[in-house]
């Protein structure tokens, strides 16, 4: 095993306490994989990348994929996620792109960042998924009077509009520390476990075997296919996706090792607020908003009236060091919004998100290792990219061309002194808050 953090991290007998644990009828356990068994590929995580890629080789391909899952469909980060269903994905701006990958390059990007959003749309449509789809927009809320400048000053997109405190304010949007923000019309929150659960079933549905409680322990060739080691069975196939981002072992496969960061994200949830407390502190709003902090936070209102306010910055995976990082991100909240002080914490879970030393997704075949393809490095932001991520490789799986952007097909760095990645996290997190004071 090569994972970054402390075991407590992929402890998949425990799911967190979430609030979408609380709020979701939990569906019966996939059983473990027994004994041999082939298949023509094999996908390595059951969250939206891997159950994406399963639906499309199925639907598209007629290729009935075996899922294996260390805990169960929708444990990992796509079952705990804040449920913004938005543009992102890479840490890289669009100039960087356009740098690397000229205009047309950046172009393929946004247009994948956009379609990504409508997969999400169409697959609640089309599995009939009730997950609690929310209003249409996603706010960018500048947390400095120079950063709401910097908003002014930078061209608008198509759509968005600029919106200062007073219109905040009158679209029943308001906290402390808040100078402005860019409303964009594209995106949607959601209830994350809900989606991902329901494409397990789709993915079942149409014929995709899936096992829970089976991490892959060993993955080796095999003549040409692959041959994939579980506690209790063995699994070889053709071709192997490894979907399983954040919660990557980095020796599975080796070339993974040193490329992926795997970042610390938490999220509270509040008792359900009155309409006198949300009016006091002037949040009325159920648009998904979050902020030009380096180390950022966001927040929504949900349909039942609690609030969900999530931040990122906590260092250790211990479940006692991540309790007290409760009491960071409490304190952060409290002072943005006062008037929920006295609505105590009913739920607080963390989850771990996938930078990669590159600063954007992977989604191709791995070098020099033919039939092994991955889809991860969602940089956070992977319930529309790795949906489409998932979509898009399952064509190379099959055996055709990959028609993922050039950008996340593009190999993937190492980062400098991998070893160092934990130990210098936390100074790293203190000159991003610092830098935020500052900004
Ligand atoms: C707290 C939090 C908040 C977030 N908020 C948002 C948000 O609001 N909007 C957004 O777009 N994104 C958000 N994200 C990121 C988003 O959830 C992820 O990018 C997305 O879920 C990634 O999906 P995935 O399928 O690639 O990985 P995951 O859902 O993490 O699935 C990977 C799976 O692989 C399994 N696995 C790992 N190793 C093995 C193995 N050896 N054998 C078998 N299985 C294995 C794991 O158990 C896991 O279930 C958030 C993430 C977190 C943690």
């Amino acid at each position: 095993m090569a994972r970054l953090y402390e075991p407590d991290a992929y402890d998949t007998a425990r799911w967190p306490e979430s609030y979408w644990r609380a709020s979701t009828e939990l569906p019966l356990p996939t059983v473990p994989l027994e004994g041999d068994a082939e298949a023509e590929v094999a996908i390595i995580g059951a969250g939206y990348a891997g159950l994406n890629a399963a639906l499309e080789l199925a639907e598209r391909f007629g290729i009935r994929a075996t899922v294996l899952e260390a805990g169960q469909p929708g444990w990992g980060a796509s079952g705990r996620n804040g449920g913004f269903c938005c543009h992102g994905g890479a840490r890289l701006t669009s100039g960087q792109i356009a740098s690397r990958h000229g205009d047309a390059g950046a172009q393929e990007w946004a247009d994948f960042e956009y379609e990504a959003i409508e997969r999400v749309r169409d697959n609640l449509t089309r599995y009939t998924i009730d997950a609690d789809a929310g209003p249409e927009g996603e706010l960018y809320m500048a947390h400095s009077a120079r950063s709401f400048a910097r908003m002014q000053a930078a061209p608008l997109e198509p759509g968005c509009e600029l919106l200062d405190r007073a219109a905040l304010a009158e679209r029943g949007m308001q906290g402390a520390g808040l100078y402005g923000a860019i409303l964009s019309p594209h995106g949607f929150p959601l209830h994350p476990l809900k989606y991902a659960l329901g494409l397990a079933r789709a993915a079942q549905a149409a014929g995709v075997t899936v096992h829970g409680d089976s991490a892959v322990t060993g993955l080796a060739r095999e003549g040409a296919a692959w041959r994939l080691q579980t506690a209790r069975g063995s699994l070889r196939a053709k071709r192997v996706l490894v979907a399983t981002n954040g919660y990557s072992d980095e020796a599975l496969p080796h070339w993974l090792h040193g490329r992926i960061f795997p970042l610390l994200s938490a999220i509270l949830v509040t008792r359900p607020l009155s309409e006198g407390e949300r009016a006091a502190q002037g949040w009325t709003s159920q648009i998904m908003a979050y902020d030009s902090r380096r180390v950022l936070h966001y927040y929504r209102l949900l349909p039942d009236g609690r609030f969900l306010f999530g931040g990122r910055g906590g260092i250790s995976a211990r479940l006692d060091a991540l309790a007290a990082f409760h009491t960071t991100l409490r304190g952060e909240f409290d002072a943005m919004f006062p008037a929920f002080a006295a609505a105590g914490t009913e739920h607080y879970w963390a989850g771990l998100v996938c930078m990669t030393g590159s600063w954007h997704p992977f989604c191709a075949e791995v070098p020099e290792q033919p039939g092994l393809f991955a889809a991860l490095g969602w940089h956070g932001n992977g319930v529309a990219a790795a949906s489409e991520g998932g979509r898009r490789i399952a064509h190379a799986l099959a055996g055709g061309a990959n028609p993922a952007p050039a950008l996340v097909q593009a190999p993937l760095n190492r980062f400098p002194l991998p070893a160092l990645r934990r130990p210098l996290k936390g100074v790293a997190v203190g000159l991003a808050k610092l830098a935020d004071r500052l900004a």
